[in-house]
């Protein structure tokens, strides 16, 4: 397998503030790799600097070969990596098939639009259901889905995920990892962030502990449990 997403020596951060100190990461092709420490440490900030979203980056991230470190979001789209972040970007005062239809709207064909819109509904058949009612009427779980089915309708070959799991209940989020699951089946990788450490080492196949802005361990999932790596990065020395 070779690695899909590189990252090396990433420093970045907002304003004079530097938030990731030297972040090491790569991610293979059609893995779930999952991103995970305590509050703070510099999870989202990782997401947002591969999609361009923070103040200002160093180091080299690159794509399949691909250099994006110094692209601009919609260019970054256009190499095929989506953003879910945390606030599951979505409209809350448009419909839910608005919203897919945003979602598309860097492609302009209209014959594929609605076949995306049929391959989005048979993923998620509650957000068929409810296609026309506004996005803010969802349940938690639902608006997650959107968010995800927003990102897939520009048929992205690897999707950032932040902490998708973020304020829903135990079954509505088992749900959601299962979902995670089958797109990443499909053939998406995955870079998930996730404050949930058990789901996160079920569902993927390699993990990334940051603790203040740096890497401070990557392995399997069972190389995290088989280590006191989960306390240290969690708990503190
Ligand atoms: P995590 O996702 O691991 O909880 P974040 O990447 O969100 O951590 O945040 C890391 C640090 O960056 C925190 O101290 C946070 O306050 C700061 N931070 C995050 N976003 C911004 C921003 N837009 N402007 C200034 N500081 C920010
Ligand atoms: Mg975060």
């Amino acid at each position: 397998m070779s690695a899909a997403l590189k990252i090396e020596n990433l420093h970045a951060g907002y304003g004079k503030l530097p938030i990731l100190n030297g972040v090491n990461l790569s991610v293979e092709a059609e893995s779930i790799t999952a991103l995970i420490g305590p509050n703070g440490a510099g999870k989202s900030t990782v997401l947002k600097a591969v999609f361009g979203l923070t103040g200002w980056r160093k180091g080299r991230i690159s794509f399949e070969g691909e250099e994006l470190s110094r692209l601009p979001t919609h260019e970054i789209i256009r190499h095929g990596v989506c953003f879910v972040h945390q606030g599951r970007n979505i409209f809350p005062t448009l419909s839910v098939q608005e919203n897919l239809e945003l979602g598309a709207y860097i492609r302009a064909n209209e014959a594929s639009l609605v076949s995306d819109l049929e391959r989005v509904y048979e993923l998620f058949p509650a957000l068929k259901k409810k296609r026309l009612d506004t996005a803010k009427s969802l349940s938690g779980g639902q608006q997650q889905m959107l968010g995800l089915g927003r990102a897939l309708m520009l048929h992205p070959k690897m999707l950032l995920l932040d902490e998708p799991s973020l304020g829903l209940a135990p079954k509505i989020l088992r749900e959601i990892f299962e979902k995670i699951g089958y797109i990443n089946e499909l053939g998406t990788t995955i870079l998930l962030v996730e404050q949930n450490v058990q789901e996160a080492l079920e569902y993927s196949d390699k993990v990334f502990i940051l603790r203040e802005g740096r890497v401070e361990f990557e392995g399997t999932p069972k190389e995290v449990l088989a280590s006191d790596v989960l306390k240290k990065a969690y708990l503190g020395r």
